[in-house]
């Protein structure tokens, strides 16, 4: 057998090994940040519609800031200075998200909290530079999180008011 001959045959068996060991061994899957969190929102419920439904159901800022992570402009929100008794929604799915006793004067231009409602009511993904903060029933973004926060947590949820709606406390 000629030398041109082995070395097209160890090709093949190259090649095919390597095909078989990929077939053996599939790539998994990669996980969403939704997964990567490992919370379990409010009832296991969850919201999944595909961005043709949400641009239905949604305006077009509520649509930009909480599918398309869009962040809306310094105190545009009215919900900025509401200091009204109640609970603040996601606009999307009406997951409660946090409630105004929560809420604080953070001069920033945006509605900030000190802690979510309920610890599984958000979830969270750090890319590498700031901390996103997303509604764990629907994935909306809703804002980040940053550490200089008033106590007790210490933590500051810079919130965009186009991703909330406010609920008044009856
Ligand atoms: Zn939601």
């Amino acid at each position: 057998m000629k030398a041109n001959h082995l070395f097209l045959i160890g090709c093949l068996l190259l090649i095919g090994g390597i095909l078989g060991w990929r077939w053996l061994h599939p790539e998994p899957a990669r996980k969403s940040a939704f997964e990567r969190s490992g919370v379990v929102p409010p009832q296991g419920r969850r919201v999944v519609k595909t961005d043709a439904e949400w641009e239905e159901l949604l305006t077009a800022p509520q649509f930009y800031v909480t599918r398309e992570k869009g962040t809306e402009g310094r105190n545009s929100s009215p919900l900025t200075h509401l200091h009204q008794a109640g609970v603040y929604e996601c606009v999307c799915c009406h997951n409660p998200l946090f409630a105004s006793r929560t809420k604080f004067d953070s001069r920033t231009g945006w509605p900030s909290f000190y802690v979510p409602i309920a610890p599984n009511a958000v979830y969270t993904d750090f890319d590498g530079r700031r901390t996103e903060v997303l509604c764990s029933v629907c994935d909306a973004h809703l804002g980040h999180v940053f550490t200089d926060g008033p106590e007790p947590t210490g933590l500051r949820y810079c919130m965009n008011g186009t991703a909330l709606t406010f609920k008044p406390a009856r």
